[in-house]
């Protein structure tokens, strides 16, 4: 056995070497990020097959991701090429099996209504939007049908019984009423069921429960069940997984409760602390060095995640070497942060050992532009990012259409309630049973009859977009926003629809960011379809050599050389929802995952201003900073002087001496207002100011600044 894995360049540890050989009875791996519990789960597997000439087929790994199943069997096909393949599949293509296997007997029908490829079949977001306009007679836009799809993966994951889905909290209104009403609209058909990949692992659990034969087949079919990951399962899963293993108990469950990052869509790692309930005669085992990270990733990720109470106590440490402090960059905005980590890629000597990793999809897009630039080959893992078929998008690029097509009334259809002069549904009604000729505001004006504000707007509305075919892209986005009133229609929208404001100027502002200096409107158009396609393609860039864009959470498992987190900003990570952070240790653990994925270098990135409001750093960053830096022990009576320093008021006593001011300290500049110190420099200070940054001298800033 270690000479096997040495070959593979691994030494086994004690707690590695008992974890691959103890392969009879139920053992619980709890194990710190980069402490081998993958590789060990794998060695064990091939020594089941090697040396205990146990059959593949009669083994069953389970994982909760097609990208973990992926990267797994990739690993095992490194370890052990001359083995036959063994399965490593997710939960949910083995519950579809039980389904299948469960309706083929029942003599019933149904259909997969998620993850169908055929446009025109049913689908379960189709279903869900029905339902909604019909409730709130209001159409259902791509991310509340995200908020509600969640919602509803939760309850089902979670096994909350009908009486109490009302005291889950979901943000989209009526969530229940709409919920209940898909699981009616499901059965509704008289010989076929729809189901969707919630109701697949809702339905192998009951038909396993209730159909002795059908589970003794499948407890037949496997001796031995592997978990990895295990503390991403939910409570419906884990039922499954423990039906299965009843009669031999062979199960071998591998987690790390530190790296739990999915229960807000019901994964319930609750579990990993009762296993012995279950499992009476269980064997657990911990494992806390890091073979991935150097000394400093892996120091200051453990004193981090001490932060958390609800957690296994472990002390992650290594043995590992150092190599570079962890960086970090406060810098102006995003396009700045866009621009460093590009020019630093640029310098990686393998675009396969770095990683762009953020907390939502939408940050990889400034990058993404930047990248394309360069000619820097991408990998975006899960790129789910349908930034170009973003409502906001769309609606920008048909009025840009419009302009130049001011004949086209299907052009108008698609955003008359979003521009100046609000047309309704009514008098767009009339318009079309015109004979249609001519310039869609004139054909308006002449025969239709309007209000007072539209007959004064809509002449104004024909004009400026008019001019827009005048303007640079960039310009028109901004003429668009404030002079067409598209920005006054999402406020409307978002205070009647509770959609975040935020989030919608943030597409405009990328949007912006990507006109950059583009001439011309058509250029643009072309721009948006080349990046939307480059985004397509870059899925499947994975084997050449790319760097990789991911979130924290699809990240999870995997490790690179250099890892460049972004967007670490308040609001982003801690998220928060109306300005409350809904799940602090969650998020602790997000940013934990993100930084473990480390292994040499890793580089925090932070910045002052978004959409020209300004932002704070990410309390995390700042919690990390202090634990490379511990604030300094300051006397009181200096303690009370350098309040006045982060406290803004102008003081001819406030502090005078260079020495007190450090790198990371907030100041209010009588002009410049508030400001994070960059960088102090021997008579200068470089402050990131929300308008901009500055290099103060050293003397007057002590003088008249503070
Ligand atoms: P995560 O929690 O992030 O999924 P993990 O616990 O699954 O991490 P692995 O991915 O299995 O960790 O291993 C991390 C790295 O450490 C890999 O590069 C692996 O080759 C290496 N490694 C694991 N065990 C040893 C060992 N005993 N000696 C040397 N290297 C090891
Ligand atoms: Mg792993």
């Amino acid at each position: 056995l270690q000479r096997k894995a040495e070959e593979l360049g691994v030494r086994l540890n004690e707690v590695q070497q008992q974890a691959v050989q103890e392969t009879e009875g139920p053992m619980l791996l709890l194990a710190s990020p980069g402490s081998g519990k993958t590789t060990t789960l794998i060695m064990r597997i091939g020594y089941l097959i090697e040396e205990k000439s146990v059959n593949p087929s009669r083994i069953k790994a389970v994982t909760f991701s097609k990208a973990s199943a992926q990267d797994m069997t990739e690993r095992f096909e490194r370890f052990f090429p001359k083995l036959p393949p063994v399965d490593f599949s997710t939960i949910h293509s083995l519950a579809f099996e039980v389904v299948r296997h469960h309706f083929f007997k029942t003599q019933m029908q149904f259909q997969l209504i998620e993850g169908v490829k055929n446009q025109d079949d049913i689908h379960k977001k189709g279903i869900i939007k029905d339902i909604y306009q019909g409730i709130m007679k209001e159409p259902l836009q791509d991310d509340e049908y995200e908020k509600l799809a969640t919602y509803i993966s939760f309850v089902k994951n979670r096994l909350i019984p009908k009486e109490e889905w009302r005291t889950v909290s979901c943000d989209v209104p009526r969530a229940a009423d709409i919920l209940e009403k898909y699981e009616e609209k499901k059965r509704a058909h008289f010989s076929k069921r729809y189901i969707d990949f919630d109701d697949m692992l809702l339905i192998a659990n009951e038909a396993l429960a209730y159909d002795k034969e059908l589970l003794q087949q499948y407890q037949n079919r496997y001796d031995y069940v592997l978990t990895d990951e295990s503390q991403d399962t939910s409570l419906v899963q884990h039922q499954i997984i423990e039906k299965l293993v009843k009669p031999h108990q062979n199960i071998c469950v591998v987690a790390d409760d530190d790296q739990s990052i999915y229960s807000w869509r019901g994964a319930d790692p609750a579990y990993l602390m009762t296993f012995r309930d279950v499992y009476k005669d269980a064997m657990i085992l911990y494992m806390e060095q890091n073979y991935r990270s150097t000394q400093d990733i892996v120091s200051v990720s453990n004193q981090f995640i001490q932060r958390n109470q609800e957690r296994y106590p472990k002390k992650m440490f290594t043995e590992n070497g150092t190599f570079k402090p962890i960086a970090f960059k406060h810098l102006l905005d995003h396009a700045e942060q866009a621009a460093f980590v590009v020019q630093e890629i640029q310098q990686a000597p393998d675009l396969k050992e770095v990683a762009v990793l953020f907390r939502n999809n939408f940050s990889a897009l400034p990058i993404i532009h930047l990248l394309d630039k360069a000619g820097i080959p991408f990998f975006m893992k899960d790129a789910d990012l349908r930034f170009f078929s973003h409502w906001v998008v769309q609606d920008i690029v048909n009025i840009m259409r419009l302009a130049y097509a001011d004949h086209r009334v299907d052009l108008l259809e698609k955003v008359h309630t979003k521009l100046l002069g609000y047309i309704t549904k009514a008098q767009m009604k009339e318009l079309h049973s015109l004979p249609l000729q001519g310039n869609v505001f004139d054909l308006l004006l002449q025969n239709i009859a309007l209000k007072d504000y539209q007959q004064r707007l809509i002449p104004e509305v024909k004009k400026t977009l008019q001019g827009l075919r005048e303007l640079r892209p960039k310009t028109a986005i901004q003429r668009i926003r404030l002079e067409l009133g598209y920005e006054k229609a999402l406020e409307n929208m978002c205070a009647r629809l509770g959609f975040q404001m935020d989030h919608l100027l943030s597409i405009l502002q990328t949007l912006e960011d990507i006109a950059g200096d583009i001439a011309s409107i058509p250029d643009f158009a072309n721009h948006l379809k080349h990046l939307d396609e480059e985004l397509r393609s870059a899925k499947w860039k994975r084997e050449e050599n790319a760097v990789t864009l991911s979130t924290f959470h699809s990240a999870k498992g995997l490790e690179f050389d250099r890892v460049y987190m972004v967007d670490l900003i308040q609001s982003v990570i801690p998220a928060t929802n109306q300005g409350k952070v809904t799940n602090m240790e969650e998020e602790v653990r997000l940013f934990y995952v993100g930084m473990t994925r480390a292994r040499r270098e890793l580089t925090l990135l932070s910045y002052a201003k978004k959409d020209g409001k300004e932002t704070k750093k990410s309390e995390f960053v700042q919690n990390v900073e202090h634990i490379i830096h511990p604030p300094r022990e300051v006397p009181e009576e200096q303690k009370q002087r350098r309040a006045k320093v982060v406290k803004p008021v102008f003081n001819p006593n406030a502090v005078r001496q260079a020495e007190e001011l450090e790198a990371g300290m907030t100041i209010r500049h009588k002009v410049f207002g508030h400001g994070e110190i960059q960088s102090l420099e021997d008579d200068a200070v470089v402050i990131v100011f929300p308008k901009g940054r500055k290099r103060l001298s050293m003397s007057i800033l002590l003088e008249m600044a503070l």
